[in-house]
């Protein structure tokens, strides 16, 4: 008998028992936050120029460039500090390239969230990921955990800060190839802050219209993030809402207190979803990673049980599993 290194929802103690939807959040939760900070972010900046000198004359970046001089304008209105954008004339492209530019790394360097900045990112990366000079990260379980639960008939979202049509572009463009079919639909700010409730419930509304004849109820939709405040906003609107602690996988996520910690669910891999607890989790790692240094008999001092206790013969990660461990270990040796 195998190990039971993957459980079927039929075994229990599952989080998706009496859930239909499954909507996740991207930066954190299935992406690194390396991957926008370190990739994404930095390709805006250092490749801004010659993006606007060469599609200057297009309709999209000219829309792109009128939503960022409006933007500006009203925002000088208010009394802020900002790069203006000179009007179009027909002898000032390097002018408002330049000025766009500067108005673009400012507003990045404030951490603006403005729809006039992300169009024009949207349109930058969606060039860098055809041009395959950007390619999206996803974290390991992501992409076979997803498949399985489309395969189990989950409805699948994204609600992510960055726009739809970046989320796509990522998961179009992912290193595990393009895994848009899995969702069957996507979310943006455009449904409102991620912080606040009542998007929760506009999201809801959108997904029960994707359900024939039927509705989906708010407790029959589970959030996945990284962020507790989300957590927080979707279990306001009656949602199941479970915490993604990545701080295994990637350094800098946010991390939760012990009240976090004491309010959510935290799993640390989307596999955890189908019912295994930590220590199972725990042992299992401990024997890939006794197999992988080579030690194959899973005895020694390196491997811990649950105990704490370094055992002579035998690793306990599952009790009702023992001797289909032990027969693996005897395979393995
Ligand atoms: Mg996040």
């Amino acid at each position: 008998m195998a190990p039971p290194t993957k459980r079927t929802l039929e075994e229990g103690e599952s989080l998706l028992e009496g859930v239909k939807a499954i909507v996740l959040d991207i930066e954190g939760t299935i992406a690194p936050i390396s991957f926008v900070k370190e990739k994404l972010f930095p390709y805006v900046t250092e490749n801004i120029e010659s993006y606007l000198t060469t599609r200057y004359d297009e309709e999209e970046t000219q829309k792109d460039i009128s939503a960022l001089r409006d933007l500006a304008s009203k925002d000088k209105e208010d009394g802020k500090d900002v790069v203006e954008i000179p009007a179009k004339t027909d002898d000032n492209k390097e002018a408002v390239v330049k000025a766009v530019v500067d108005n673009v790394k400012a507003l990045m360097d404030a951490d603006s969230k403005t729809t006039a900045l992300k169009e024009l990112q949207g349109h930058m990366w969606r060039e860098a990921y055809k041009t395959k000079k950007v390619e999206g990260e996803l974290f390991e379980d992501v992409a076979p955990v997803l498949q399985q639960l489309a395969e189990e008939d989950f409805m699948l979202y994204i609600y992510s800060s960055g726009s739809v049509e970046a989320q796509k572009l990522l998961l179009a463009h992912s290193s595990d190839g393009d895994v848009t079919d899995m969702f069957t639909g996507f979310f943006d700010t455009t449904s409102g802050p991620k912080t606040e409730s009542s998007s929760y419930e506009t999201i809801n509304k959108a997904i029960s219209e994707d359900v024939a004849d039927d509705e989906v109820t708010p407790g029959e939709i589970l959030f996945l993030t990284d962020s507790p405040e989300e957590a927080k906003a979707a279990c306001g609107a009656k949602w199941q809402a479970v915490l993604v602690d990545r701080s295994m996988d990637q350094e800098g996520g946010i991390e939760f207190t012990d009240e976090h910690r004491q309010t959510f669910m935290v799993i640390e891999n989307l596999n955890d979803l189908f019912g295994e607890d930590d220590d199972d989790e725990e042992a299992l790692r401990d024997i890939k990673r006794a197999r992988m240094e080579g030690n194959g008999d899973f005895g020694g001092d390196d491997v811990e049980d649950d105990d704490g206790e370094g055992d002579d013969d035998e690793v306990e990660y599952d009790e009702e599993e023992e001797d289909g461990a032990e027969e693996d270990e005897d395979e393995e040796a």
